[in-house]
């Protein structure tokens, strides 16, 4: 997603005073003005020969025509006249320097001779030396907007890196404010706070476990850069556990400048704990119930404590049922896992279809007679081409025969029923048994779940439909579905490709060949 960085309001978005500044225009201010001039220098040449004249003019009058009043009269009035020229001229001065000292005067040719010419002089002089620094100061413009243009575009491409990024990242500065978010991130205070309108910095302080450890790790820096917790946060109504590390970041000269936030949704990591450990002890379980009965019996049979032979056979009996249930459970943990890590290899072959049903009910048929439940057979008559792994296709069908058996309670019925559908064979294993709650649908694939409600009716360990699931998608390119009614049965539908490879498949699909 590309997102502008410096939109606060979008994701990936970096405070834009976090950046270096940019230069700014260069301002008239920047260009110092023009000082006063000496004004006493460049009257000097005006004042000498007026006071030369009105002293030559007190000599002559004095000695020539003896009027010395009359002469110092005329040199006062010379005097006065010079004084007020000085003073008039003065003024011209800081009005002509006040005129300069405008922009607009820049470049003006000021082709002026007379008494201005020094002063104008001094003035283009230091005009020349201005425009000069303006030069200087513009080329320093120049390469800073460059560099603020290269320190950008690394943000932008850092804030879309982060932003592919499937976890949360947020990034604080000095003063725990929040300067960036990914998009994820965004996603999250969208959720935590429950609306989009919210301003991020708003949003981020509602993350109170978040900021805690934030905190705790800017005020323990001496001890570790970075800290790492487990912590809840409640995103639309649902609590979500997320791993939280929370890292400081430093400046050249090596000071805390900020802290960077990572978090990792750990929901499922949570969940599948949750499950091997009910797991572990669903099967520590299965295995130590059969296992002490079989110690029971034997006890009871090396004690010699069971004379008649009748029932020693009775106790025998009863061991091999055991020893057959602990069998079953320890294959079907080794088949899944076999299966999963890709140890078996994968054999498949031109079949009927029909073929592996009618096989995966005689399997079954001993059991379903100790409950004396019905087979109802309806496969298809017609051959139902398909290729297939006859071991692990027929374990698959096995597990839903063996499962319809083993949810129904005696006296039911079972029907395995085969047909064509388009380019697909459809296997349906239905039963009239205890069915499966609605709100256990969903889970009903997954590794070791057992449906609350019906665990006691049978053993299991919970693998068995997550091993039909993966042998029917991931191995025969199939898909399985399954409809239920709490105390009117379930139906399990296989689907998968039709034909045969050698003849020339009708589904491309069905040729994925072997592992
Ligand atoms: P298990 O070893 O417990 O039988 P499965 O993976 O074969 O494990 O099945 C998972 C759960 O689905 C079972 O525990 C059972 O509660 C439920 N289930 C499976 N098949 C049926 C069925 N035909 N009728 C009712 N419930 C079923």
């Amino acid at each position: 997603m590309a997102t502008d960085i410096f939109d606060s309001s979008a994701s990936g978005a970096f405070d834009r005073s976090s950046l270096p500044p940019e230069t700014g225009a260069l301002t008239e201010s920047a260009i110092p003005p023009i000082p006063p001039a000496h004004s006493g220098t460049l009257l000097l040449p005006l004042c000498l020969p007026s006071i030369a004249f009105g002293m030559v003019a007190v000599v002559v009058g004095t000695w020539m025509f003896h009027a010395p009043s009359a002469s110092l009269l005329t040199f006062a009035g010379c005097l006065t006249g010079l004084l007020t020229t000085i003073a008039l001229f003065r003024r011209q001065e800081a009005a002509a320097i006040a005129v300069l000292n405008r922009p607009e005067m820049r470049g003006v040719n000021l082709d002026v001779t007379g008494v201005f010419r020094s002063l104008l002089g001094e003035l283009i002089h230091k005009t020349e030396l201005h425009e000069k620094q303006c030069h200087d100061l513009t080329e320093q413009r120049a390469r800073l907007e460059a560099r603020a243009h290269l320190l950008k575009n690394q943000v932008r491409r850092l804030a879309h890196t982060l932003d592919q990024v499937e976890q949360p990242v947020f990034l604080l500065d000095g003063g725990n404010t929040l300067i960036f978010r990914n998009s994820r991130a965004n996603s999250l205070l969208n959720a935590v706070t429950g609306t989009d309108q919210m301003p991020a910095a708003a949003a981020w302080e509602q993350l109170g476990s978040v900021k805690a450890l934030v905190d705790a790790v800017r005020n323990r820096s001496a001890a570790a850069d970075k800290r790492t917790d487990e912590l809840e946060l409640k995103c639309q109504g649902e609590l979500i556990t997320y791993r939280a590390e929370a890292a400081n970041l430093y400046d050249d000269e090596g000071r805390v400048a900020g802290v960077s936030v990572v978090l990792q949704d750990i929901r499922e990591q949570v969940q599948e704990t949750a499950k091997q450990a009910q797991f572990v002890s669903s099967v520590s379980h299965e295995l130590k119930t059969p296992l002490s009965s079989i110690r029971a019996y034997t006890e009871l049979l090396m004690d010699d404590d069971v004379d008649d032979p009748a029932e020693r056979l009775e106790l025998l009996k009863f061991i091999d049922e055991q020893v057959d249930r602990l069998t079953r459970l320890v294959n079907n943990l080794l088949n899944f896992s076999r299966v999963e890590s890709g140890v078996i290899k994968v054999q498949r072959e031109d079949t009927d279809v029909n073929r592996i049903a009618r096989k995966s009910m005689e399997v079954v048929a001993s059991a379903a007679r100790q409950k004396n439940i019905t087979f109802v057979d309806e496969l298809s008559d017609l051959y139902l081409p398909a290729h297939l792994d006859l071991d692990l296709f027929g374990q698959a069908l096995i597990n839903l025969v063996s499962n319809a058996v083993k949810y129904t309670p005696d006296g039911g019925e079972v029907r395995i029923r085969t047909r064509m559908q388009d380019t697909e064979a459809v296997i349906e294993v239905q039963d009239n048994g205890m069915g499966i709650p609605a709100d256990a649908m969903p889970r009903l694939f997954e590794r070791f779940y057992r449906v609350p409600q019906n665990s006691k009716a049978a053993a299991g360990t919970g693998l068995g439909l997550a091993l039909v699931k993966y042998i029917v998608t991931n191995i025969h390119d199939g898909s399985i579905s399954v409809t239920s009614q709490v105390d009117r049965g379930s139906t399990f539908s296989i689907r998968i490709p039709l034909g045969h490879r050698d003849r020339g498949s009708r589904n491309p699909s069905s040729q994925k060949s072997t592992r």
